[in-house]
């Protein structure tokens, strides 16, 4: 069929997402539920029925008002995987389409060894299969670092040490599946457009701190890309003065001031931790009220503070959403962020909501999977033929045949 131009609209996602939840629901519903006007949720749930993705059901039982047509999921039996991939392991997810995962698993992997691509096919391989009943709609893969779209899949990543690496065609060819990729951080806004808070909204900026830090921007309910793939890398905004070398090798980057590799260093020069100790030891002696501890933490707030309120002031989103494996020790940020992220704020958006979700490996997996999901709404560019393949399982594969 044919597709309105630039149709890149993760709301029709949101539906099928929405309906493989809840089962079944109204036109008006959906529009609720999903923030949408009446009028343009009977089109898009109109495009649904014509690319066979949804299906109307029964009337809903009469509460003396007039019966809505109740609306469901075409096909609901189809698996997604998602994984991703980081400098030491690979989390992977298997969820329906609805979001549900089914089940998960992470392995140990080395990013930075010469076999890193064929040891990453096994480790999918391995998790992935043997075909069963229920088609494999497709693979989506989160990396920190840029893709040059998610159909292709050329990855650059200074975290994982990857120059220009092929992930997308290699996976794809060996796995023979649609395989997308996207930077990490996009992915998982694409979740939380499809499952998380950002579902009642269409305008909103996820910021997430962890190992690296970084931004997806989600506006008109569309994940920014940038020309190249890689809009929202705040971790690497200079934000000092000759600070310390980043991983990009600028220095003073608000991702080598507030880093978890640079917490734990500020941390073994205060003495609190020994040289081997992690992130979570340090997060342990902040939870135990230790003050040095709480020192760092605290410091780590205002840069990252002063960062966040510059991208409201230029997006001006709905509202932001931290997340990350980093939010576990937020409430020892939060008093420093709060104080460095209202004070650069113009008073009109000084009391944006900030909500804190404590997304895990299993959701950032979750992020990759959605790229899937969301596949075939996507424009041309940015999926391409993956996502043409993507849309043609979902439509038109007979259960148990995979090509
Ligand atoms: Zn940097």
């Amino acid at each position: 069929m044919v597709r309105p131009s630039g149709n890149a609209d993760v709301t029709r996602s949101a539906i099928l997402a929405f309906l493989g939840t809840s089962g079944s629901a109204s036109r008006a519903d959906l529009a609720r539920a999903l923030g949408v006007s009446p009028a343009l949720m009977t089109q898009l749930v109109k495009d649904l029925i014509a690319d066979g993705l949804v299906r109307e059901l029964s009337m809903s039982p009469s509460n003396g008002g007039r019966p809505a047509r109740m609306l469901g999921l075409a096909t609901a039996a189809r698996r997604v995987v998602g994984m991703k991939v980081s400098k030491d392991h690979v989390a992977f997810v298997e969820t329906e389409l609805s979001g549900q995962i089914v089940r998960s698993d992470s392995k140990d992997y080395d990013a930075t060894s010469f076999t890193s691509l064929s040891d990453l096919v096994s480790l999918v391989h391995a998790f992935v299969g043997e075909e069963r009943d229920t088609p494999l709609l497709g693979i989506g893969v989160g990396v920190p670092g840029s893709v040059d779209a998610q159909g292709s899949g050329v990855v650059d990543s200074s975290l994982l040490g990857w120059r220009q690496v092929p992930l997308g065609e290699v996976l794809s060819r060996e796995l023979h599946v649609p395989v997308l990729v996207e930077n990490n951080v996009n992915a998982l806004a694409v979740a939380e457009r499809l499952y998380g808070s950002g579902r009642e909204h269409a305008e909103f900026l996820v910021v997430t701190i962890g190992e690296g830090v970084g931004a997806g921007f989600v506006t008109g309910g569309v994940v920014v890309r940038g020309s190249r793939g890689g809009a929202g890398e705040i971790g690497h905004i200079v934000a000092v003065d000759d600070g310390p070398l980043c991983s990009c090798g600028n220095h003073g980057c608000i991702e080598a001031l507030v880093g978890e590799k640079t917490l734990v260093e500020h941390a073994r020069q205060a003495g609190i931790i020994t040289p081997s100790a992690a992130i979570a030891d340090l997060q342990g002696l902040a939870d135990d009220g230790v003050q040095l501890a709480l020192d760092i933490f605290r410091r780590a707030g205002r840069p990252l503070g002063r960062i966040v309120a510059g991208l409201v002031q230029v997006l001006d989103p709905e509202v932001v959403i931290v997340s990350g494996e980093g939010t576990r020790g937020w409430r020892h940020w939060a008093s420093e962020f709060e104080r460095a992220f209202r004070g650069a704020l113009t008073a009109d958006r000084r009391s944006i909501p900030v909500i804190v979700e404590s997304w895990d490996d299993e959701a950032w997996a979750l992020g990759a999977a959605a790229l899937v999901a969301s596949a075939p709404f996507y424009s041309e560019e940015s999926s391409g033929e993956q996502g043409r393949r993507v849309r043609a399982r979902l439509t038109n594969v007979p259960a148990g045949v995979v090509g």
